[in-house]
């Protein structure tokens, strides 16, 4: 290997970027030193390494011992593994899994249903159709069921329930854990609620000594009541797990689920205006600051994809977007699955707004500018170059899917 030191310019600047995901692993670390009075000084906290959870790991092998006076990296963890060879009962959650991966709500409730579980029981988790999750094991899936099958896809609540009466027959769990939530957990855990004949806690944010607390009266009044076997969470309701990898072992339904009588139609999902999706809620939002120059190409681009609009304060300022449209701290925390930042530096207030969000794609100028750094994607390059360019490739490719379609 040739002796010639490489410089690595994107992790020096992640480095130099404390906002930035990396920032702490792109840190020298150094372990000892000779101090002053000549006697060496050593660091305990150099000693380990951060895990991918964020919690300080320390790695008694020797092999990380004393840290290094290189950067260090980001190591991965092999988290302990969680195994339930006989599970002595199940604990069944079925996740939203919106837009076919587990929520943020979702991974809240398998970690309830993980104190629920304690070390005999098994976290069952019920999946309905395709989706796109990869990571059932890290989110604390003891037991994998997919029920899989057309009846199950788009709106089917009624022909879901029999699935879950299925489910409940078999494995007899000892709780059903739901989310509370819009996205169909909220009504599908009431409608097995009636179907089982079992009055459900709803909205439960707390679980503890055999009681459940949940919100009720508008948000204004907290009920408790001893733990039912039917429980719709809401968001929050524990922590997620994060320190054990559990086995998601695939499990099947022994017997066939019978179809229930087709008195819903679901005619598809219908178009909605993504100008009217409230900016807290919106899972893709194309946002433009001080360096769009032509405000009619981004709005036309927004709307080739499809995105909700947003903008930086000094956009709004200029009058070029309105104030509900702002993102950032004195504006609206977003927390969409992908952020387009488009002509946006990165100040502070705005990557705060942004802190949640999945993915940042950023398109400017400036290599070296804060959003740049915070972004998973960046394109550098001129703002109504690029927007031009993304609207051929919107077209080129909806047409490719017409042709392909006829
Ligand atoms: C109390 C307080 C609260 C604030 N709250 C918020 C808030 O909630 N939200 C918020 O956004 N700001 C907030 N701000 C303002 C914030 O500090 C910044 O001033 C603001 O975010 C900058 O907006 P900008 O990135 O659009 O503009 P600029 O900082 O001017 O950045 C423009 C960017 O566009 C790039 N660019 C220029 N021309 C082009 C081109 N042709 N093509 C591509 N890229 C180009 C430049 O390289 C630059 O990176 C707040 C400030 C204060 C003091």
């Amino acid at each position: 290997m040739s002796d010639i030191i490489r410089r690595d310019p994107r992790a020096e600047r992640i480095a130099r970027n404390r906002l930035h995901p990396l920032h702490a692993a792109m840190q020298p670390v150094q372990a000892s030193w000779m101090g002053p009075a000549g006697v060496i000084r050593k660091n305990p906290h150099a000693v380990g390494f951060i895990g991918p959870n964020g919690i300080k790991r320390i790695d008694r092998s020797g092999a990380q011992q004393g840290g290094s006076s290189k950067r260090s990296t980001t190591v991965e963890v092999l988290l302990p593994l969680h195994q339930v060879t006989e599970p002595a009962f199940y604990i069944a959650v079925v996740p939203d899994m919106v837009g076919g991966r587990l929520s943020s709500h979702d991974r809240d409730l398998l970690g309830l249903a993980h104190q629920l579980a304690g070390t005999d029981g098994a976290v069952l988790a019920i999946v309905f159709g395709e989706h796109k999750e990869s990571g059932f094991s890290t989110a604390g899936v003891d037991r994998l069921l997919e029920i899989t099958g057309e009846e199950y896809d788009g709106y089917a609540p009624e022909q879901r329930i029999q699935g879950l009466r299925a489910v409940d027959n078999q494995f007899n769990p000892r709780h059903w854990l739901l989310p509370d939530s819009r996205s169909g957990g909220g009504e599908l855990g009431r409608r097995l609620g009636a179907s089982l004949g079992e009055r459900p806690a709803t909205r439960v944010w707390q679980i503890k000594d055999g009681q459940c607390t949940g919100r009720a009266g508008a948000g204004q009044q907290d009920i408790s009541r001893a733990l039912p076997r039917l429980i719709l969470a809401a968001a929050e309701c524990a922590e997620p797990v994060d320190e054990t990898r559990h086995e998601a072992l695939p499990v099947q339904l022994s017997t066939s689920v019978a179809r229930s009588l087709s008195r819903i139609d679901d005619l598809g999902a219908v178009a909605v205006d993504p100008a009217a999706i409230p900016m807290a809620e919106a899972e893709f939002i194309f946002s433009g600051g001080n360096g769009v120059k032509d405000w009619d190409l981004f709005h036309r681009t927004a709307a080739a994809l499809g995105a909700t609009e947003g903008a930086s304060r000094v956009a709004v300022d200029d009058g070029f977007m309105t104030r509900d449209r702002q993102v950032g701290a004195s504006g609206t925390w977003v927390t969409a699955r992908v952020y387009v930042a488009v002509g946006i530096s990165g100040a502070i207030q705005h990557l705060q707004g942004i802190g949640a969000c999945d993915k940042v794609i950023a398109i400017n100028l400036d290599p070296g500018c804060d959003m740049i750094k915070r972004a998973d994607l960046s394109v550098i390059g001129e703002s109504a170059e690029l927007l031009k360019a993304l609207i051929d490739a919107v077209d080129a490719y909806r047409n490719e899917a017409k042709r392909d379609a006829a």
